[in-house]
């Protein structure tokens, strides 16, 4: 029953396509598209495919999704070949199983029966599908919207297909993200003898306070979409090579903030600064904001995707904002209400990443019940 879906995506995870390579699993995508009667627009950069496909007119759905995937990593510690889709025990492993070559089949396969059924629908059915996802994001979803911006599309509702389930398909949806901002920061002291510290300033003693109220700082509530901004620390280090009798010069310490809508950029660039200067330290730092926070307040899209899920699988979706950042991102501003739904992401990156061959079908199912509550 589900030899459609099920085939599609073991024909996508054949192909490795790490990103930002593409290797032709939209050209397969792209084939089956144009049986159908869309149009298709292909919009690549540099070393990144990407295409948007359209069909009919007036309200507007786009299915926003990704033919790239992440590396193997430890080619060792998979029990199957990450790049040969294998079925055991009910499982189809192999990379981009759910993330989300998986995804993508089901709405591919949903919208065929979908139009098969009712070729005359009201209404415009659209694809945008890129290959960097997984890396700088730079000449993929953003690209295509800056494009999509001049020809002054409308999308009226945007359903990504990024795994968002997390412990069975339907518990959780996404109706927004929260931004990322990193900072690279450096602390400078007085390089010296250790067993002369007057004529020296250790940079990781001068910092230790600052580090510890950085670690703690609660720079707002979060609110009913949105947990609290948070902050972590990811690498601290000294390139001190004589541990045993010297002072080093400088401390380096990165860390990155995910932030909700509550507060910008700016209030957290501003807030940090007066930390420091609080503690009275020298320092120089660069920021690199990878995201700004998205929101799409609940309305008629997350509804009917809500009641599609529940009637499908019976279970009442949670909607959440937290996790990574997804291109959604890219896209929100140019649509009435953008919504993230698709496969469990228990094993999202990891080696041995499976889909449960069930809920292939299952999505598959909910996204056709979504076209069918849309548009007849
Ligand atoms: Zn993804």
């Amino acid at each position: 029953m589900y030899t459609n879906v099920l085939n599609l995506t073991r024909e996508l995870i054949n192909i490795p396509s790490i990103s930002p390579k593409d290797l032709g699993c939209q050209d397969i995508l792209i084939k089956r598209l144009q049986l159908l009667g869309f149009n298709i627009k292909r919009i690549n950069f540099k070393d990144t495919n990407n295409f948007w496909a359209w069909r009919g007119y007036g309200k507007t759905i786009m299915f926003l999704g990704h033919t790239d995937v992440v590396p193997e990593g430890n080619i060792s510690a998979w029990k199957t070949p990450p790049f040969t889709s294998t079925i055991c025990d009910g499982f189809l492993y192999g990379r981009g199983a759910v993330d989300m070559k998986g995804s993508i089949a089901a709405m591919l396969v949903a919208v065929e029966n979908f139009i098969k059924k009712n070729p005359n629908y009201i209404g415009r059915i659209s694809f945008l599908i890129t290959s960097d996802e997984e890396s700088t994001g730079k000449y993929g979803t953003k690209k295509v919207v800056s494009i999509l911006e001049k020809m002054e599309e409308k999308i009226n509702y945007c359903l990504v297909g990024e795994p968002t389930s997390e412990n069975i398909l339907g518990d959780c949806i996404k109706n927004g993200r929260r931004g990322s901002l990193s900072a690279d920061l450096t602390i400078y002291g007085i390089q010296g003898h250790v067993a002369y510290p007057h004529f020296a300033t250790n940079p990781i003693h001068a910092s230790s306070p600052f580090l510890v109220e950085l670690s703690t700082l609660s720079l707002d509530e979060g609110n009913d979409f949105f947990e609290p901004t948070s902050i972590q620390i990811s690498k601290i280090y000294s390139d001190n090579k004589c541990t045993i009798n010297m002072i080093p010069g400088e401390l380096k310490i990165f860390f990155n903030i995910r932030f909700n809508s509550l507060i910008t950029e700016k209030m957290i660039i501003n807030r940090i600064k007066q930390l420091l200067q609080k503690y009275l330290i020298k320092y120089s730092i660069s920021w690199v904001c990878h995201a700004k926070p998205f929101i799409s307040p609940p309305s008629t899209f997350c509804n009917i995707l809500s009641d599609c899920i529940y009637n499908c699988t019976n279970i009442i979706p949670n909607i959440k904002t937290n996790g990574g950042t997804s291109d959604g991102r890219f896209i929100f501003h140019l649509a009435n209400e953008t919504i993230e739904f698709g496969l469990l992401n228990s094993t999202i990156h990891q080696v041995n990443e499976c889909v449960n061959i069930n809920d292939l079908l299952k999505l598959q199912n909910i996204y056709f019940d979504v076209l069918n509550k849309l548009f007849l």
